[in-house]
């Protein structure tokens, strides 16, 4: 039988396409089932179909005028659950807080440094209360205005765990970024550049899950 290149590349093609399906398939039947069952029904496959699949299931989602945030709400969903039970073991000094600086009041008296805003806790927003928590417990807390700034605060203390603050697209692509960690993510209730706003409960129950650090010096990897 004489051998066609074009053949082999049409197969090659078509073995893609049947792949794509199925992982697509998988994001949606798997994803359902995650966001409304207390189980998690074979999660590291679903998974593995959400980061293969993300732009391709999101595109499908805008075409036919469906819910775009579905795929990130999924795999925040997700991760937060595979990683509750090591983030419950966490010590405090292994522990980041990443907020989002539009968390902060109209008003806000903060500078912003190299590490993000640095919050003089006025009272007048929510982050000055987890701020405040952070302090106590030993907890390295960073307020950022972008992903560029995530990437400079990881270096600049070492931990293990890390809580993120975001709206669902960039919560889920900070999520993916930090895939080496424990991670845990909560978005935020509304959009916008200032003044969003977070379930402060949620937070604050991540805060006080881990266990306190006390007299606690974080060291300085790269300042
Ligand atoms: S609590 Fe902190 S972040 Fe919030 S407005 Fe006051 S200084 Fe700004």
């Amino acid at each position: 039988m004489d051998f066609n290149i074009f053949t082999l590349v049409g197969e090659i093609i078509v073995l893609i396409a049947i792949i794509l399906i199925f992982l697509i398939s998988i994001t949606f039947i798997l994803g359902n089932y995650t966001l409304n069952n207390d189980k998690l029904m074979f999660p590291k496959l679903l998974l593995l179909a959400l980061n293969l699949t993300y732009q391709p299931t999101k595109n499908i989602m805008k075409f036919f005028k469906c819910d775009e945030l579905f795929v990130d709400r999924v795999s925040i969903n997700l991760r937060n659950r595979l990683n509750i039970n090591s983030f419950k073991k966490l010590n405090a000094k292994d522990l980041i807080v990443i907020l989002p600086h539009c968390l902060r009041a109209k008003n806000c008296p903060a500078k912003l440094g190299s590490s993000g805003l640095s919050c003089i806790k006025c009272g007048k927003c929510s982050v000055g209360i987890f701020e405040e928590i952070c302090e106590r417990k030993g907890i390295g807390i960073y307020i950022v205005p972008g992903s560029t700034f995530i990437k400079r605060v990881i270096k600049q203390r070492p931990f293990k765990g890390v809580i993120c603050v975001a709206c669902p697209v960039d919560l889920n692509q900070a999520l993916m970024f930090l895939s080496n960690y424990i991670t845990q993510g909560v978005y935020l209730l509304n959009d916008g550049c200032i003044n969003t706003r977070v379930n402060e409960n949620e937070v604050i129950y991540l805060l006080n899950t881990v266990k306190p650090t006390t007299n606690y010096t974080p060291e300085i990897v790269n300042a």
